[in-house]
């Protein structure tokens, strides 16, 4: 029952992401029971699939939550003294918050708004004091940052080879190349909605021996995140509550999706778009991350011309069936955003970019 509201518009967000068709009727099916046969072998078809595209041999837990949730269990599970919390961004800073939040002493990395986090940083910071966590968020959406998390892992083993390095990927896995097993990630963790094109409700994190072995000495895990009942389970090919089954549905036939597109044609999609949408971004507006780490799945554009984003989003949805993103945390007035993320094609993009033109030229600019 939808009532009188209109049917939403397509999503050019940086998550939620748009979910084509077959995804989203894939989970229009008969519910099984979760201690049943038939969810020991749809989890055991997904494992493997997976592992694929986060590029590891480690396991990859299936969480029903946010991938906010992940933040938390990475906190629980993984800091034992004291997290080294790398910001540049708001959900690197919500990602402190939580350490903040779970009692888990840390120190914030600050880096300036737009800009990455570099190894040189983090090894000056390692230098500095002892910790045994480090946090960065390998694509921040706020700002549209990708940071260096190949070299930023080099950094952390050679200055601190005891400190687990843990990665948020939520807007970049399936859409910007993440490599956990050659890169040294020991959480990474991700989302359901952004380029992974699913419905949210579904959060996962590949967890290496290391991170596991951390959380046995630490006590006080919780139990709704804690790594170690998470492993009991998918011992037994479960999880440990009720899944969001139907999302299982549903990434059961996008992983196929995905494996069949291929993860470096993704990859190459991905970066297709963003050139697209950047490029029209600098001629029209600018572009608020930093050259040479612009991410490949959102860009925050910076507003120069003063539009009213909510008046373009009402004329995108009439006209075009389309609706972009507000600035995020304290850029929200400065910049709005343009999600290029998931199943998203660079012929939907260039039709997004004409439909923004129309609207500048219909706005009198
Ligand atoms: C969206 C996002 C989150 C939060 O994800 P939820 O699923 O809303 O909890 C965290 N980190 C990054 C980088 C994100 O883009």
């Amino acid at each position: 029952m939808t009532g009188d509201r209109p049917p939403p518009a397509r999503l050019f967000l940086p998550g939620p992401t748009e979910v084509r068709e077959e995804v989203l009727v894939a989970q229009a099916r008969r519910l099984v029971g979760h201690r049943s046969p038939e969810i020991e072998s749809l989890m055991a078809s997904i494992q493997p699939r997976l592992r694929e595209v986060f590029r590891t041999g480690h396991r990859v837990y299936v969480s029903t939550s946010s991938a906010t949730g992940l933040f938390e269990a990475a906190a629980r599970n993984c800091v034992a003294r004291r997290a080294l919390c790398c910001v540049n961004g708001a959900f690197s800073d919500r990602w402190r918050e939580v350490v903040a939040a779970n009692g888990k002493p840390h120190d914030a990395l600050e880096v300036e708004w737009g800009q990455p986090v570099t190894p040189v940083l983090v090894d000056q910071a390692l230098a500095e004091h002892d910790y045994d966590a480090v946090t960065v968020v390998h694509n921040e959406t706020s700002t549209g940052v990708t940071s260096p998390v190949a070299e930023i892992a080099a950094a952390v083993r050679a200055r601190a080879p005891d400190a687990l390095l843990l990665v948020d990927t939520v807007s970049s896995l399936g859409g910007i190349d993440v490599r956990v097993d050659e890169w040294g990630i020991d959480v990474c963790l991700t989302g359901g909605q952004k380029c992974l094109a699913l419905p949210p409700g579904l959060a996962f994190a590949a967890v290496g021996e290391r991170a596991l072995e951390r959380a046995r000495q630490i006590p006080d895990r919780g139990w709704y995140f804690d790594f170690l009942v998470f492993e009991r389970y998918l011992e037994r090919r479960q999880t440990p509550t009720t899944p969001a089954i139907t999302l299982l549905y549903a990434l059961d036939v996008q992983l196929d999706r995905i494996l069949a597109e291929g993860l470096d044609a993704r990859f190459a999609r991905h970066a297709a778009m963003a050139r697209h949408v950047r490029d029209w971004a600098l001629e029209r507006f600018d572009v608020f991350a930093a050259d040479g780490y612009r991410s490949d799945s959102v860009t925050a554009v910076t507003n120069t011309r003063g539009i009213s984003v909510a008046a373009l989003n009402r004329w995108l949805a009439r006209n075009h069936d389309m609706v972009v993103s507000n600035g995020y945390g304290k850029l929200a007035d400065r910049t709005f955003r343009i999600g290029h993320m998931g199943d998203h094609t660079v012929a939907e993009m260039e039709a997004l970019t004409a439909a923004i033109d129309e609207f500048l030229e219909a706005d009198g600019e």
